[in-house]
């Protein structure tokens, strides 16, 4: 079975072709009803249908290109503004040439390096892709996710004086050292910064211990 329709137990695949870098699927939604996505109201009376072109890396080097047929509903509710949707998919949202996964493949790329560099790598792993478009995704992803936090985490700090003991911290706060403890060892240790110093870069660090911790969750 195709990664596709595990994503979604509804496609129904009509042709498929496929090369050595690349299957090509056309392929149809099975719905019976669907729901607003304004005023979540269960809806049964079909509109028509659209076309969305989604890509999916299946594997390194093997991209998935589908082209599905998705169901239009009315919205009958009467207090919706509402008449016409398209079904929502729970693995590509709205208007994305892509799945989400695919999508979370890319911006993981781009946080290790930049956009114009995980551009470059994208062939390499099956995907083309411009700069531009990584760019798009990224700002919708920070737009939707705790990825807020990963970026602001990776722009550069000014510089402190509690730069130099960034080891000693990063220690007691792994050995899980309240913050007036740790003020007490770096004030031995010759540190003369604020208290409020401490307590930002610590919390900085549970906040890193806690994404690796549910990104390894994820994984
Ligand atoms: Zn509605």
């Amino acid at each position: 079975m195709y990664e596709i329709e595990e994503l979604d137990p509804r496609i129904r695949i009509m042709t498929m072709e496929k090369n050595d870098h690349e299957t090509h699927l056309m392929a149809h939604l099975v719905s019976c009803t669907s729901h607003c996505p304004d005023c979540g109201a269960r809806c049964d009376r079909k509109h028509g249908f659209t076309w969305r072109r989604i890509r999916e890396l299946f594997r390194i080097q093997h991209c998935i290109r589908l082209m599905l047929r998705v169901p239009k509903w009315f919205c009958d509710n009467p207090n919706c503004e509402r008449i016409i949707f398209t079904e929502r998919l729970e693995w590509a949202v709205p208007y994305s040439r892509r799945t989400n996964r695919t999508d979370h493949v890319l911006t993981t790329l781009m946080l290790a390096m930049n956009a114009k560099e995980a551009a470059r790598v994208c062939p390499t792993i099956g995907i083309r892709i411009s700069h531009d478009t990584l760019l798009k995704i990224l700002r919708r992803v920070k737009k939707y996710s705790e990825l807020n936090y990963l970026l602001s985490s990776l722009r550069p700090k000014r510089s402190h004086s509690i730069d130099r003991y960034m080891d000693h911290l990063r220690e007691y706060v792994m050995k899980h050292l309240t913050l007036k403890e740790i003020k007490r060892l770096l004030r031995d240790l010759g540190y003369k910064g604020s208290y409020g110093a401490i307590r930002y870069r610590a919390r900085d660090i549970r906040r890193g211990a806690a994404s690796r911790k549910s990104a390894l969750f994820i994984a």
